[in-house]
Parts: structure tokens; sequence; C-alpha cells
């Protein structure tokens, strides 16, 4: 594939997971990708990787929830990709805890990371697009961004957040040539489901299996979708094929939402 062959790609939370996909797919597609996550150690993991495939990768570490690293990022992105053409706000970060035990920090931690740091890294790379008439931002959120479900109600409320603020922003600039959307999956196989399973395990006593069972009662397929998929839909959505796709929310979850 060489369809992104000349752009540059920033991808947030690149270092493992959804994320170390995302940076994958877009730079065997033929993108020059920066990769920011806090795990420095894991950044260059990623970004090796892709250069051992034969692909150009930096790795820059930033907490997204902080305004001024996610300033520096914007300029050393610059510095090493020229052009910034694709964004993919993917680092985030999920919280579960029954309503009455949930802290003012864990909700405004949920909202930070997967809210304010789009937002962010939005405001900092979107401008330069937008004048050069020419742009992708994706929003990795969550089926979470979509519906409700217990004991998630910081992390529900982050995601919605951000599939609103993808709404609003795609409208904003329709018609510039740069796109904003969202792809919404259900449970996916990285380290942030195996913690989701190990709290289960923690919390009720039950086994690993009986755990993994839970997550996946309501899934059609009666599987994790794979880092790989959401990768290829975030790739589809960054091509020029998809360029009259605009404020949608790509939702991922085998059909669990229409049942
Ligand atoms: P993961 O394996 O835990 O990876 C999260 C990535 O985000 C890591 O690279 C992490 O690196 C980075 N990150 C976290 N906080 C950050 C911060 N403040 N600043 C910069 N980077 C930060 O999770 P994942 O499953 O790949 O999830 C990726 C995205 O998909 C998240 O937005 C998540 O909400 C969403 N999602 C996941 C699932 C799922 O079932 N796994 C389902 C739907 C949506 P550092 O910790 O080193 O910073």
């Amino acid at each position: 594939m060489s369809g992104l062959a000349g752009r540059g790609a920033v991808v947030t939370g690149g270092g493992r997971g959804i994320g170390r996909a995302v940076a994958e797919a877009l730079a065997a597609a033929g993108a020059a990708v920066v990769v920011c996550a806090r795990s420095a150690a894991e950044l260059e993991s990623t970004a090796a990787a892709i250069r051992e495939a034969g692909g150009d990768a930096h790795a820059i570490a930033c907490d997204v929830t902080d305004p001024a690293a996610v300033e520096r990022l914007a300029g050393e992105a610059g510095d090493r990709l020229g052009e910034v053409d694709i964004l993919v706000n993917n680092a985030g970060a999920s919280f579960a805890q029954p309503l009455r035990r949930l802290t003012l920090d864990q909700w405004n931690e949920a909202l930070a990371v997967n809210a304010t740091g789009p937002f962010l890294c939005t405001r900092a790379f979107l401008p330069a697009m937008v004048e050069r008439g020419r742009g992708r931002v994706i929003t990795v959120a969550s089926v979470a961004g979509i519906t409700g479900a217990p004991y998630i109600a910081a992390y529900a409320a982050a995601k919605h957040a951000a599939v609103g603020f993808v709404r609003a922003v795609a409208a904003e600039v329709a018609g510039s040539g740069v796109t904003v959307n969202a792809v919404c999956p259900g449970y996916v196989d990285t380290d942030m489901t195996r913690r989701s399973i190990d709290r289960i395990v923690e919390k009720t006593g039950r086994t690993e299996r009986e755990a993994r069972a839970a997550i996946l009662e309501r899934s059609p397929q009666g599987r994790l979708i794979a880092p790989t998929e959401v990768a290829h839909a975030v790739a589809f959505l960054c091509s020029d094929g998809a360029a009259s796709i605009n404020g949608e929310a790509l939702v991922m979850d085998g059909g669990e939402l229409r049942r």
C-alpha cells in the first residue's frame, strides 16, 4: 500500500495497543509517522519496529493532557515531518468504578486524557491542515462514547464528550478539505482490556476465564476485536477515498448495539 505516501501522521498513545497498530498501518501505507505517549521506551520500540519494516517513524514523549507539552509536540512533529496531514487522537485510559465510589480526581483524570487530550491536540494541529486545504483527524473513542454501561460513568462521559467534540469540529471545518471523524470500538485485545479483566477477577473473585466471558457476554462475535481491525478503519478514514466522510462516529462492535 502506498496511498498515504508523502503524508505526515501523528499518533498519540502510539507506544502500544491500538495506537501502535495504527502507527504501523499508516506507515505501511506510506506515511511518515510520529508516535507520542508518556513512556519513552514503548515509543522507541514502536518507532524501531516501523523503521525495521522499511517505514519512517519518530518517537516524541508527550503527555496529551499538558497544554505546554502538546504545543512542544506540535513544534517537534513539524520539524520531523514537515507537514502534519493526519492526527490520530488515540491516547486514552479507562476507569471503572461504581458511581458512589467515583472520586472527583478520577472523574477529572478520565476527562483529561479522553476528552481534553483530543481537544488540545486537535487545536494544535488542525488549523495548519485547514490552511493547506487537506487533512484528517481521527479520534479513537469507544462504544462508551455512544452508549452507557454500569461502572463506567467517567469513561463514558469522557468518550461522549470526545464524540461530541468530533461532530462539532467536523461541522466547523466542513468543505475545507479536512475531515474529522471518530472510531468507536467495543472491547479490543490490548493491555487496557487485560487490566479490565484483572479488575473483575480482583473485585468479584471470578476466575480469569469467567471474567473474560463476562466481558464477551454481549459481543455478537464472542471475541475481542484485534487492534489491527481498528487500525484498518483508521487507515481507511485517512485515505483519499474517505474524503466525503466527515463528522462520523464509526461503531466497531460486531453489531452489539444493534441487537
Ligand atoms: P493501552 O494499551 O492502555 O494504550 C494506551 C496508550 O495511550 C498508551 O500508549 C499510553 O502510553 C497512552 N497514553 C495514556 N495516557 C496518556 C497521556 N496522558 N498522554 C499521552 N499518552 C497517553 O490502551 P488501548 O486499548 O490501546 O486504547 C487506545 C485507545 O482506544 C484509548 O483511547 C481507549 O480508550 C480506546 N479504546 C480501547 C478499547 C479497548 O477495549 N482496549 C475499546 C474502545 C476504545 P503511556 O501510558 O506511556 O502514556
